[in-house]
């Protein structure tokens, strides 16, 4: 297949003993793993080999400081079992910024594209056609300094692992709207897909959990007054017929599949506005009926609808939309990643 990474197969593959229809997201995963290790300024020893687990030393920067990025990436089969990719490019290059920000050193491109592809190819039997089955790929990055100083790691370790995943979040979610925890600051590293910023968002989480609420809507750190991401999905309103997303910043993660969503509902027509939008309007536009919907858009869930938000105790309901913008972008997107609509923008990537 190549020269360059090692390949050490699974004896006998596990997926005989899974049921495809019946197992949980992120408890299973694939037959094999990639693994490349960052010493003496040099990526170095590429491997795919069975899935198991890695052994790093206690002192290691990730367990201590947190130095660790990820990306969260789709394959999916079609009809013909010909597996695709979606936009493996923005993955790539949003991996490097995540990992500039976090002191990483950068992932060389080539290697990238042919560990993720012929890990993809080698397990994928992995890859299940139809009812919105994909196999989830989540390659990332961890500081594994033998040493305890609060500086940057010396050596880190690139891996990719994957898991099966069926769609999940498929009833409507009710949100909180933050009026006193952040997700990120400006300056800070929301932007980056960074571990600790999921961390630090489980608490705030379980709060709203507690008190029934699904996700927290997270709002601008300084006043929050603006609308700025749907737990770990990018978020969108639809005023009357237009839709809104805020613009990335560098509190806002640049997702890919927003930035997908934005192109599509361009190209069918309906009108999008990327601005800020405040807490505010949104409230008065849920007052006087204009707001007609509001969803999360990321890799895992695609779309989420969201029906119902609560902000400083004032909670609303969203009305069922017969002509709902995020089934119609939802529809249009997985057909183009399932390779059953045509991709006017080169998005698909055959594996
Ligand atoms: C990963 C992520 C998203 C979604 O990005 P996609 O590329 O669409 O999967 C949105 N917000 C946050 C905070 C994320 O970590």
């Amino acid at each position: 297949m190549n020269q360059k990474i090692k390949i050490i197969r699974i004896d006998k593959s596990k997926i005989q003993d899974v049921d495809f229809d019946n197992f949980s997201f992120g408890s299973l995963f694939t037959d094999h793993m990639f693994e490349c290790d960052f010493i003496n300024g040099k990526w170095t020893n590429p491997t795919i080999k069975p899935y198991q687990p890695i052994s790093i030393e206690p002192s290691a920067s990730v367990l201590h400081y947190g130095q660790a990025i990820f990306e969260g990436m789709k394959a999916y089969k079609d009809k013909n079992d010909v597996v695709w990719l979606f936009r493996p490019d923005q993955n790539f290059e949003r991996i490097n910024k995540s990992a500039v920000r976090m002191a990483i050193p950068e992932f060389p491109k080539e290697l990238f594209y042919e560990a993720l592809t012929t890990l993809v190819k080698i397990d994928s039997d992995w890859v299940k056609h139809g009812d919105g089955r994909s196999l989830y790929i989540r390659p990332f990055v961890i500081g594994n300094e033998f040493a305890i100083q609060a500086v940057p790691s010396k050596n880190y370790k690139f891996m990719i692992i994957c898991a099966p995943a069926t769609l999940y979040y498929t009833k409507k979610l009710k949100v909180l709207v933050a009026d006193k925890f952040s997700r990120a600051a400006s300056g800070g590293v929301g932007y980056a897909k960074a571990a600790g910023n999921y961390a630090g968002q489980f608490y705030p989480t379980r709060l709203a959990n507690d008190e029934g609420f699904d996700q927290v809507i997270w709002t601008d750190a300084k006043e929050h007054s603006y609308l700025e991401e749907a737990g770990t999905m990018n978020i969108f309103f639809r005023i009357n017929d237009t839709l809104i997303t805020a613009p990335t910043t560098d509190t806002i993660l640049d997702g890919v599949t927003r930035k997908s969503l934005i192109q599509i509902a361009k190209d069918i027509g309906i009108n999008v506005e990327i601005k800020k939008l405040k807490v505010e309007e949104l409230k008065n536009a849920a007052k006087n009926g204009s707001l007609k919907e509001i969803f999360g858009a990321g890799t895992a869930a695609v779309v989420s609808q969201i029906n119902a938000f609560q902000h400083k105790g004032e909670f609303f309901e969203l009305d069922k939309q017969d002509n709902s913008y995020a089934e119609k972008l939802k529809s249009n997107l997985v057909g183009i990643q399932t390779n059953q609509l045509e991709d006017h923008h080169n998005w698909r990537y055959k594996i």
